[in-house]
């Protein structure tokens, strides 16, 4: 039987992105019953809002969607629609891999390793106080009453870091079972529990006693600016890396800059309720309609699709493909090339024709 995925254009470069990747997930000959529905800025100025209820409705009812990167204008009013999608869906946890493929010039050809970021807690909470306000002086006297060494600076923002014992628990979870099911052997959680105890120090207990869990799969933890050090030093010893909200935004960069750029790096956000995938880049809108971009990323974030669909074998074919293409070097987008001017890049639709013709023998 088919599996319906919710497919969401997006906007700017994404429908090109999108089309692209769809084409090449069909190629696989794995069955899927597109249900297509629109988020992001264009159906925001046709509809007034960025993210319809029926896009909403549509990933709840089949549980799993791919989606193009969405823009969101500075100033707008219009909140994130990737905001807006992790907090409807609870999409807790964000899966980065960031592997190196050959061909890509990058100063790190031995990486390897995976990112799973928590998404809903730390200081991303939005729990924040504006300096100089009734609230901030307020639970700045609060803080000082409970704690008379809590020394705090007159007109300081405040924002708050929530680290909690089942947030913790399920996205380490979430790594260890993406290890397990994936082959990794290895899953170490990154905190800075010397100096936030009750934060990063909880977050640590919390893996280790979910580690106990998981005998098969090694564990070992490091503190993120020593594992920031380690990786652009000896990348081939990290596999899975789990990290709290912060430092999992800050690593997933660092990953995606160690592979060759934004144009390689896929993602997957997996909540309680639906599983999307989306490349870690965003909306480039000034490549718009170019047919330029790299569809590697959002290609990538499809093969997880499949990964998570549990068509392995052509989760695998999808990756060899790009892989092999990549590796030749020819048909590649500009940013694959020596030289970001070089004439012989491809665009985005050539790409994909690319894999699909490795895929077909
Ligand atoms: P961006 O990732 O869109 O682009 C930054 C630059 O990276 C581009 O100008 C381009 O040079 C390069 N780049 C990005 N993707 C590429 C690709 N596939 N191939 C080749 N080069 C690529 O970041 P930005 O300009 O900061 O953001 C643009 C908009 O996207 C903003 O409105 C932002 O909010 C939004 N955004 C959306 C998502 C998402 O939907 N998941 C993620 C990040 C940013």
């Amino acid at each position: 039987m088919a599996h319906r995925v919710t497919l969401i254009p997006g906007d700017g470069t994404g429908p090109e992105l999108v089309e692209a990747t769809r084409r090449v997930l069909e190629a696989t000959g794995v069955g899927l019953d597109w249900d297509e529905h629109p988020a992001g800025e264009d159906v925001y100025h046709e509809e007034g809002t960025p993210f319809p209820d029926r896009t909403l409705a549509s990933i709840k009812a089949n549980g799993v969607g791919i989606k193009g990167p969405t823009t969101t204008p500075v100033g707008s009013g219009f909140r994130s629609v990737n905001v807006l999608l992790r907090k409807e869906l609870d999409l807790y946890s964000c899966i980065r891999p960031c592997k190196a493929y050959e061909g890509v010039r990058t100063r790190f050809p031995e990486t390897d390793i995976v990112i799973v970021r928590e998404n809903t807690e730390d200081l991303y909470a939005g729990i924040e106080f504006e300096k100089d306000t009734d609230e901030e002086e307020k639970l700045a006297a609060f803080l000082r009453e409970l704690d008379d060494t809590a020394r705090i600076r007159e007109h300081s923002g405040i924002s708050i870091k929530p680290i909690s014992v089942a947030g913790s628990e399920r996205i380490v979870r979430s790594a260890f079972d993406y290890a397990k099911a994936n082959g990794r052997g290895k899953v170490t959680a990154a905190h800075k529990a010397n100096i936030m105890k009750h934060t990063d120090g909880l977050f640590l207990d919390t893996a280790r006693k979910v580690a106990e869990d998981y005998p098969e799969v090694e564990f070992e933890d490091r503190i993120i600016d020593n594992l920031c050090n380690q990786l652009v030093s000896r990348p081939e010893e990290y596999d899975v890396i789990v990290l709290p909200n912060l430092y999992g935004d800050i690593v997933s960069d660092l990953g995606a800059g160690m592979i060759g750029g934004l144009g390689l790096a896929p993602g997957a956000n997996i909540g309680t309720e639906a599983a999307m995938f989306e490349a870690t880049h965003g909306s480039a809108p000034k490549y718009k309609g170019q047919n330029k971009v790299n569809p590697t990323a959002l290609m990538l974030s499809g093969v997880l699709l499949l990964q998570h669909l549990d068509e392995r074998e052509a989760a695998d074919a999808m990756e060899r493909a790009i892989a092999d293409v990549i590796r030749r070097g020819e048909k590649v987008t500009y940013d694959l090339k020596p030289t970001r001017d070089d004439p012989s890049a491809v665009g985005t639709s050539e790409f994909a024709d690319a894999v699909i013709e490795v895929m077909s023998h």
